[in-house]
């Protein structure tokens, strides 16, 4: 399951509207993009579909469920952030189990789950390692790893390899999307480069200023641009 549907969702901060209201379906399974430059509102929106904002009006639906107003622990969402957040005092295998621990899960279904997230993002000769020993790439897999034994219905990325160099995010661009392939999840993904929109989206969400300019596949965006703001930025040939 990961079917999230956006009703008429508007945001504020004070007398700011930052997001004037958006409807939005993202199927179950999908990988979806959300696509702007700087300021376009791509965090916001990924904060209120993960709780972390509440909306100003409008509804946010997750299988079905309303939780609008649900806690950000209560929508079985996991969000990755791009600071890596992880523990450097745990080896990676207990930062990886850390939400399991706290969930006061058994130990063997830990072990187990553990075992296949490690397996699943190539860090099975990893586990005994503290995050300071490991590299930029492999502590990222170690927060999605975080994120997986939750087996939450939708992953949420925001910018996850702004801190990452131009080779290293080559190769993670192609490794999470061999997660989405294995894992089949919903996943939605902010970025401000359309280089990973085009080359991990099932489908793209364009904003502008908060409002949704054009969703479609990378090639509906490519040929057929509804207008100038989504063929710039998308870089259509016209
Ligand atoms: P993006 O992630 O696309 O760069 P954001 O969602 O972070 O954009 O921000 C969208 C707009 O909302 C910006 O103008 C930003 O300054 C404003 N904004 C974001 N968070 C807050 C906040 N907590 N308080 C006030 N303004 C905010
Ligand atoms: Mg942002």
């Amino acid at each position: 399951m990961g079917k999230i549907i956006l009703r008429n969702v508007n945001k504020s901060f004070g007398a700011t509207q930052v997001i004037p209201g958006i409807d939005l379906t993202i199927e179950d399974g999908e990988f979806v993009v959300f696509v702007g430059p700087s300021g376009c509102g791509k965090s916001t929106l990924l904060r209120l579909i993960a709780g972390l904002e509440d909306t100003t009006s409008g509804t946010i639906e997750i299988d079905g469920r309303d939780v609008t107003k649900a806690a950000p622990a209560k929508r079985g969402l996991a969000m990755v952030f791009q600071s890596y957040a992880l523990y450097p005092h745990m080896t990676v295998k207990n930062n990886i189990a850390f939400p399991l621990k706290m969930a006061k899960v058994s130990p063997d279904v830990i072990e187990k789950k553990v075992t296949e997230a490690a397996r699943v993002l190539n860090l099975t000769n990893y586990l005994e390692r503290r995050p300071g020993q490991l590299s930029g790439g492999q502590r990222q897999r170690v927060a999605i790893g975080r994120a997986i034994v939750r087996e939450p219905s939708a992953f949420l990325f925001d910018e996850p390899l702004s801190n990452l160099d131009a080779a290293l995010r080559g190769t993670m661009r192609l490794e999470i999307s061999e997660l989405h392939q294995q894992l089949k999840t919903t996943m939605i993904y902010v970025t401000h480069d359309q280089v990973e929109a085009m080359t991990m989206a099932d489908k793209i969400v364009v904003l502008n200023a908060g409002n949704i300019e054009q969703v479609g596949s990378p090639l509906d965006l490519y040929n057929k641009p509804d207008n100038l703001f989504v063929a710039g930025f998308i870089g259509s040939p016209r």
